[in-house]
Formats: structure tokens, sequence, C-alpha cells
């Protein structure tokens, strides 16, 4: 107990000393030449992560040009479907690094460097490391251009700054300036029992308070009655100035009677600590009320670093008897404070609701791993996929199997083994574990097959099912017709679709030469572009072949003609 104090101390006076260590401020000018407005800010609460920079919104447009905001090089480029999209990596001679993601296209040399490897790899998704001398860049150069490719919602320009341990660290913290004249609001504050004999207003259950919007703005909860370890949660976000979306917030801190009870800060993280979200928030509450609720105490398994001060891991003991004041301020990074106050009377009523708790065959404890058979299925839970020992609902019927419901977080993948020996052994390989989404549909999870055996990895829980797919994909070319001359297309555009387990490969040639194709998942569509200058011939004969996770292969062959 004394080391751990001693460590905790040791650790609180490291992180002083980090703060006292002074960013850069004036060193990164701004990577874009309009006002910075954001959807997106540093810190924001995301599914199964943190938002790791700041989303810059682009006026609902792609193609501005992206300015390097200090010297470097490029030191990493990566191209993905899903994710980052097209991503830039810049480091830089101060030690932090900056990240641009879902670009449209890169600027110049390094989009000339990336068609290169794209056309030696043959392959649209690359990952690059070029020499601290291939690709360097000025300060004010034209890097990329903003664009809406990987997993973006809508064009915008995702920007971070690391720093030399690759942490993702809060921009603003350099002097990115984003105008803020608006104090964050606030969506519900929780109170939860903690202790085996806690309760709040004669409940064992978490309760959501009713606040009261005071003349100076502030809150004021109506008084609850508690007795017991108890913590309390807040959703919360932040608004800036020129734009409507809800931001992540950047400090939040709790006082129990006058003393610093627990502090949030959004300032840096690291990347193998960001999935620990989903154990910082009320999963279960965000589940059923898409609102994220951050709790404002840290439970077992919560190694985040983003508490930066707790007493009593922002726990409070509610004594009988007694008055007291809990408060929640919640900052933004202009310094822009919302307050709530929440009045406590300490008392040890009867309880009215006991804890609600669903028991099942199946007892999970967190720290061992389990494993448990239901039909033709099989569980296996490695120790510390879970974060708290809990009850499961586990059911197999025929082909599905309903695994709990998505409303427990699993940080560690768990697999789901199915036998399926009653296939006839020619389908076993168009068989895959697919997750039922919320249409119902069999959403592919990647499954690999032993015999007649087939595994599948899963970090979400709900229900899966067999499913054969036995269809090959479909392929479309939608501008240009078989046989015919196009010597003014720019481009040869393709729609690609497939049904139950999705598009996995695709590969085009033309007179037998790969072609480089740019897959947006979101459109399906594939396309080429001629300004690649591979294509010299007048008479091209066209061969594009789709695959689908399963195997299942379409092939497309057309001519066309240009001079
Ligand atoms: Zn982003």
């Amino acid at each position: 107990m004394k080391n751990t104090l001693l460590l905790c101390l040791l650790i609180i006076g490291g992180l002083g000393l980090q703060a006292q260590q002074s960013v850069p401020t004036d060193y990164f000018s701004n990577p874009l030449d309009i006002p910075l407005i954001l959807s997106g800010s540093f810190g924001e609460l995301r599914s199964n992560h943190f938002h790791s920079g700041l989303d810059i919104k682009t006026q609902q447009k792609e193609g501005l040009p992206i300015y390097a905001p200090a010297d470097g090089y490029v030191s990493r480029i990566k191209v993905a479907h899903y994710g980052y999209g097209k991503a830039l990596y810049i480091q830089h001679p101060n030690g932090y690094s900056t990240v641009y993601a879902h670009l449209q296209k890169y600027a110049g040399a390094i989009e000339q460097y990336v068609k290169e490897n794209q056309y030696n790899k043959e392959s649209f998704e690359v990952e690059l490391f070029p020499d601290a001398s291939r690709l360097t860049v000025n300060k004010g150069d034209i890097i990329g251009y903003t664009g809406n490719s990987g997993s973006s919602g809508g064009p915008h320009l995702h920007f971070e700054i690391r720093d030399g341990a690759s942490r993702p660290m809060n921009p603003m913290l350099f002097g990115i300036d984003i105008p803020d004249s608006k104090k964050p609001l606030i969506n519900s504050v929780m109170a939860y029992p903690i202790s085996e004999e806690a309760h709040i207003n004669r409940s064992q259950n978490p309760v959501k308070l009713r606040l009261m919007l005071q003349k100076d703005g502030s809150y004021k909860a109506e008084k609850i009655t508690a007795h017991g370890k108890i913590g309390f949660g807040v959703s919360a976000y932040d608004q800036q100035d020129g734009a409507s979306n809800k931001n992540g917030v950047y400090k939040i801190t709790t006082h129990y009677n006058g003393t610093e009870s627990f502090k949030v800060l959004f300032e840096k993280f690291s990347f193998d600590e960001t999935r620990y979200l989903n154990r910082f928030i009320d999963y279960y509450y965000w589940m059923n009320n898409k609102s994220r609720v951050q709790k404002l105490f840290r439970e077992a398994n919560n190694p985040l670093s983003v508490i930066t001060n707790e007493n009593e891991n922002g726990f409070i003991t509610v004594e009988d008897g007694f008055s007291s004041n809990y408060t929640i301020e919640v900052t933004d990074f202009k310094g822009n404070v919302i307050n709530i106050t929440v009045p406590i009377e300490g008392s040890n009523s009867e309880i009215l609701e006991p804890k609600t708790v669903a028991k099942t065959d199946d007892f999970i404890y967190a720290n061992q791993a389990t494993s448990i058979s239901k039909g033709k299925f099989s569980v296996y839970i490695p120790a510390n996929s879970l974060y708290e020992d809990t009850y499961l609902d586990i059911q197999a019927q025929g082909d599905t199997l309903l695994l709990h419901e998505d409303v427990i977080p699993i940080h560690k993948n768990i697999t789901i083994t199915v036998d399926a020996s009653n296939y006839d052994p020619k389908d076993l390989d168009r068989l895959y574990v697919g997750r039922l989404n919320y249409r119902g549909d069999p959403y592919y999870n990647t499954t690999t097959r032993k015999g007649d055996k087939l595994s599948a990895y899963t970090r979400t829980f709900g229900s899966y099912v067999l499913v054969a797919d036995t269809t090959a994909p479909s392929v479309k070319a939608l501008n240009f017709d078989d046989g015919k001359w196009i010597s003014k297309n720019e481009t040869l555009r393709f729609k690609i679709t497939d049904d139950l387990s999705g598009i996995s490969s695709y590969r085009a040639t033309v007179n037998g030469k790969f072609i480089l194709l740019e897959y947006d998942y979101k459109k399906d569509v594939l396309t080429y572009d001629f300004d690649d200058g591979v294509i010299t011939d007048s008479e091209n004969n066209l061969k594009l072949i789709v695959i689908d996770n399963v195997g299942n292969s379409t092939t497309f062959e057309a001519t066309f003609f240009r001079k």
C-alpha cells in the first residue's frame, strides 16, 4: 500500500513536471487558410476511442489545399479503404509530428511517390515510410488536399499533433486557435451507488438526477438522499463559435465539500489506452440512450491517463445524518465554465429498489479465461476481455448464437467457434460468421476455417449467425460501354456490390497491364484515373476481377478505344 502511494506521488510529481515543460505555442501555423471551425475536438468521446485530433470543417467541400504548418519531412503515408483513408504524417525537427487524414489526394511529389509505390505493389492500399531526405517540406508548402476518404462521414480535415512518443496531444495547446465564447452544455448527470450497502434515493440502481437551471447559468440538482460509497457521472459537450457541432469538453473537475475529488483533462493520451473509453463511459447508458456519460470516478481496470487527479478514485462516502455538497465543473479550452451542484442528505433509510441483476447460468470472472459451449457454438473469453465480473446471457438457436446484448463492453477479442459438420463439405468454403446489425443483416466478421469448424473474433456482444454466401459480387461499368470510343473520358468508373459477405479484393488490367483503381466503399465505386498515363494504346481490353470475403469472384471484361 505504501509503495502504491509512493508510486502515485511519483506519477503526480511527473505529471507536474510535464505540465511545466511547455509546448511551443508559435511553432505550428494553421494547416488550412480558412477560418478554423470544428466538427470534432481533441479527446472527444467516440465509438471505442477518444478522438485523437481536431476535425476541421472544410465548407462542405473537398480539395482545399493543406499547408505544412512547419518545416519537416514526410515520415509515413498510409492509404486505406477504411479508417483514415489517405493519411499523411510529417515529422518536424522539434520532435513533434503532425498527421492529416481523409485526404482527397496528396500534392505534387508526394502524390507521385505514392502512385509509383501503388503501381510497384499493385495495390491501392499501401503503407510507406519514406527516408528523411526523400520528401522534405517547408512551412507553407502545399502537402495535400482535403477530402472525405476512409471512414469519414463528410468532407473535413482530421489534424493531429503527436509528441516524440507518438502520443496524440491537444493541438489547441500549441496555439491552434479556435474562437469559443460559448459555455459547455450539460445533457445529464447520473449518480451511482457503488458499495454493496450504498443507495441513492432509496434505490441501489443508477439514478438520473433532475437538474434545475439557476439564474447565474449554473445548474442545481434536486437534493438526493444517499448512503454509503457513491459516484457521479456527467454527459456534457462543448460548442465553439461559428457552428452548432457538439464537440468534446476540455476539463471536468469535481469537489466534495470543497475538496477536489476528481479531474479529467484532455491534453494527451496514448493509443494503447484509447479503448478504455468503454470503461470510462456508462456503456449501458450509451447503448440505451445514445448519450455518453463520463463516470467521474476510476473503477478497477481503468488505467486512463486523462484522469489527472483523484481523491479516493473520485468516489465519495456519504455520512448518515449529514448534509453535503458535490460539485461538477465542466470547462472548455477557452475557460468557459458551467457548474453543477448536487446537494446530498446522508440517510440510511429503507431500500425500496434493490439492485437489479439478471442472473444466468454463465457467470464470468473477468480475470479468468472462460469457455462456454451452447449447441453448435462455443465461445472463448480470454482473461481480462471484460472489465468486471458479470452474468452473460448466452443461447444457441440452430445456426444463431445469442451472445448477450451489446450493453457490456469487451476489451479484448473473444472467439466464437461453430461446428458446421452438418453442411455439405463443398459449401464449407462459402460459410462465414456474421453479426446481425440493427437491420438484421449478417455483417461479415473475419472468419477462419479448420476442417468443419469456423472461428471468428469479436469485441461486440450481440447475435451471431452462420451464413452461406454463394452469390458472386456484381460489377457494372458506370461511365462507358463495351466496344465504344471513350477518348474524352478522364476516368473509368465501376459500381461494385456484394450481397452478404461484402467486397474483399479487386484487381484490374488493361491489355494485361495492372491499372490502379481507387475504392470508395461508401459509394461502392471503383475509379481509374487516365492521368496515370499507363493506357496508351487505342484498342484496350479491360479485365476486372472482384472477389468477396468468402472467395466468390466475378470477372468483368470490356473493350474500349481511345486516341
Ligand atoms: Zn477526426
